[in-house]
C-alpha cells in the first residue's frame, strides 16, 4: 500500500468534501458527499474513477450526494451500521473496531458518538489520516445534537489518542470562529495563540486551516483539553470531572 492522495474539495459555506485514492490500485473513495456535481468534475477532471463513498454521518452536508454519485459511478456507499437507517443507499455497514480495505489502504473505523448517535470516523494509520466527519475540528468540536457530553468526551479521548503526527481531516471549515471561542475561555494558551497566528496568515492568503495536525490540536483544541487543570479552573471547575468540564465548555459554546 501507498499513501493516500488526498483532494480536498470546498462546497456549500463552509464545508468540505475529500476524495483519496490509493495511488497503486487506483481505488478512489469520496468522504462525506455533501453534493455530487463538484465531487463528479473533479474526479473528471483528474481521471480517477470513484469506487467507494464512505460516510461519517447522516446530516444532509454530508450525505447529500450519495444516490447520485452512486447512479453515475456505480460505487459502493460504506456507512456507519450503528445508524442502519438514515444513510442514504448504504451498501456496507461498518461499525467500531471494524476496518474497510481502500484497494490496499486500510481503515480503522472509530465509534465516536456525541455529534450524532452514530457517527463514526474512519482512521488511515499509514496515511497518517483521519476523516472525523463534524467530531473533532480545528480547535473545535461539533455541536451535540444527539449525544451527551460524556459521549463526546470519550469519543474526543479516543481521537486525540491516535499518533500526533495524524492529520485531521475534518468537514468543516470553522476554525477561525472556533479560535475567537477558544481564546475566550483559554487566553493564556501559548499553542492556541499560535494556531491563532497561522489560521489567521492562512485564511488571509486564501488558504484553508484543514487539516490540521493532532499533536497541535492535543494542545490548542479546549475541547480537547477538558481535563487540563488550567482550562478547568478558567470555566471556575477547578477538580472536577473533565466530562463536566467538558459540557461546561460545550455550553459556553453553544451561546457563545
Ligand atoms: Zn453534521
Ligand atoms: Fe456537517
Amino acid at each position: 500500500m501507498a499513501r493516500l492522495e488526498i483532494q480536498q474539495i470546498p462546497v456549500l459555506n463552509d464545508n468540505f468534501i475529500y476524495l483519496a485514492r490509493e495511488p497503486k490500485s487506483g481505488a478512489v473513495a469520496v468522504i462525506d458527499p455533501a453534493l455530487a456535481a463538484p465531487v463528479l468534475e473533479r474526479a473528471a477532471q483528474l481521471g480517477w474513477r470513484i469506487t467507494y463513498i464512505l460516510n461519517t454521518h447522516h446530516h444532509a452536508d454530508h450525505v447529500g450526494g450519495n444516490l447520485e454519485i452512486k447512479a453515475a459511478t456505480d460505487c459502493t456507499v460504506v456507512g456507519p451500521g450503528h445508524d442502519p437507517d438514515r444513510i442514504p443507499g448504504m451498501d456496507i455497514q461498518v461499525k467500531d473496531g471494524d476496518s474497510f480495505d481502500l484497494g490496499g489502504a486500510r481503515a480503522e473505523v472509530l465509534f465516536v458518538p456525541g455529534h450524532t448517535r452514530g457517527h463514526i470516523a474512519y482512521w488511515f494509520k499509514d496515511s497518517a489520516a483521519l476523516f472525523c466527519g463534524d467530531t473533532l475540528f480545528s480547535i473545535g468540536c461539533g455541536r451535540l445534537f444527539e449525544g451527551t457530553p460524556r459521549q463526546m468526551w470519550a469519543s474526543l479521548e479516543r481521537l486525540r489518542a491516535l499518533p500526533a503526527e495524524t492529520q485531521i481531516y475534518c468537514a468543516h471549515e470553522y476554525t477561525e470562529s472556533n479560535i475567537r471561542f477558544a481564546l475566550s475561555v483559554d487566553p493564556g494558551n501559548a499553542a492556541l495563540q499560535r494556531r491563532a497566528a497561522e489560521v489567521k496568515s492562512l485564511r488571509a492568503a486564501g488558504r484553508y486551516s484543514v487539516p490540521s495536525l493532532m499533536g497541535d490540536e492535543c494542545a490548542a483544541n479546549p475541547f480537547l483539553r477538558a481535563d487540563a487543570p488550567e482550562l478547568a479552573a478558567a470555566v471556575g471547575m477547578k477538580g472536577c470531572d473533565p466530562a463536566e468540564v467538558f459540557a461546561e465548555v460545550r455550553r459556553r459554546k453553544d451561546v457563545f
